[in-house]
């Protein structure tokens, strides 16, 4: 791809999609309640390392659901593919973000990026104690980066105080033998991951790190072992979008995760990835504008997965 021609194109999408004033901004927080429904920012990052960016591209959010598939990694590089298997399933729920749905026959949670799934993830990550798990996942997510992280504490806080629904999937699970006791040390760690900041550059380096089967394209460095990128992008491409996984397959054809605070990360497997961030919402919980940057994009490059011609 030319690379004048992608600049030129992602200035043209942001300046037609800069005036949409659809969507809602996620207000189970206030910290996210806050947020400037104008912030607006895309960037790219190839596995060859250049870059091509626009609008509010180093603004600051939480990553949220985002960082789901990234602790999946984690379990996986922990525990191996069979064990987390018999933890955490691989199926779609076509059901929301937080819905309360476990598989009962199987005992566990359906899927890693639905909230049951990803606080039973979490629950995965190995360490003697809360501190080294946190740091675990720092090191984990500072490698995909490429620099330090932050966990934005009144966010964090609030998440803690207010997350009654997924303590109570927790308890849910506790009881049915889905997840080990010490729940609330795993809900702890789901909400600092979910609380972590970053930008829409750091959303595209860490999407093209598993582009390029897991090595960063900026600093080199492996992030994850490249056995487990398969099972990351799959889980991404099948659930990554919850209740809209189907229609994001078909029309986009591409790994994708999005997250309550506007973010969202989506992977062109040997090509790029692509980070995009603007906080109002659709009804799924992903940010309006990046859905339809998404749709341009692929539509305009040819790069649906199944777009063989
Ligand atoms: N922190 C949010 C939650 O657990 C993350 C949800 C999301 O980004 N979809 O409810």
């Amino acid at each position: 791809m030319d690379s004048p021609i992608l600049q030129d194109f992602l200035n043209e999408l942001h300046l037609k999609y800069k005036s949409m004033r659809d969507g809602v901004l996620a207000n189970y927080i206030p910290e996210l309640a806050k947020a400037d429904p104008d912030w607006f920012g895309i960037c790219i990052v190839t596995v060859d390392g250049q870059i091509y960016e626009v609008g509010d591209y180093e603004q600051l959010f939480t990553i949220q659901s985002i960082s789901k598939a990234f602790v999946y990694g984690m379990a996986l590089e922990d525990h191996g593919r069979d064990y987390v298997l018999t933890r955490v399933g691989v199926e779609p729920t076509g059901d929301s973000f937080n819905s309360i749905v476990l598989d009962e026959s199987s005992k566990r949670p359906y899927n890693p990026m639905v909230n049951a799934g990803a606080i039973a993830t979490t629950s995965l990550i190995k360490g003697s104690g809360p501190t080294e798990r946190l740091v675990r996942m720092l090191d984990m997510f500072q490698r995909y980066v490429g620099h330090n992280l932050f966990i934005d504490m009144p966010v964090f806080m609030s998440e803690r105080t207010t997350g009654h629904r997924n303590r109570a999937m927790a308890h849910l699970m506790l009881n049915f033998g889905m997840i080990d006791a010490k729940i609330e040390e795993a809900l702890d760690l789901y909400f600092q991951q979910c609380s972590l900041m970053v930008n829409c550059r750091d959303l595209a380096v860490m999407a093209a790190t598993l582009a390029n089967n897991g090595i960063n394209p900026i600093i080199k460095d492996r992030a994850v072992d490249s056995r487990y990128v398969r099972d990351i992008l799959t889980v991404m491409y099948t659930c990554g979008m919850y209740d809209f996984a189907g229609e994001w397959a078909y029309t986009v054809g591409l790994p994708g995760k999005s997250g309550v605070s506007g973010g969202l990360l989506v992977v062109v497997p040997q090509q790029m990835g692509i980070g995009i961030f603007s906080p109002p919402l659709d009804s799924h919980g992903s940010s309006v504008r990046g859905m339809q940057v998404c749709k341009e994009l692929s539509e305009r490059f040819g790069l649906h997965l199944f777009d063989l011609q």
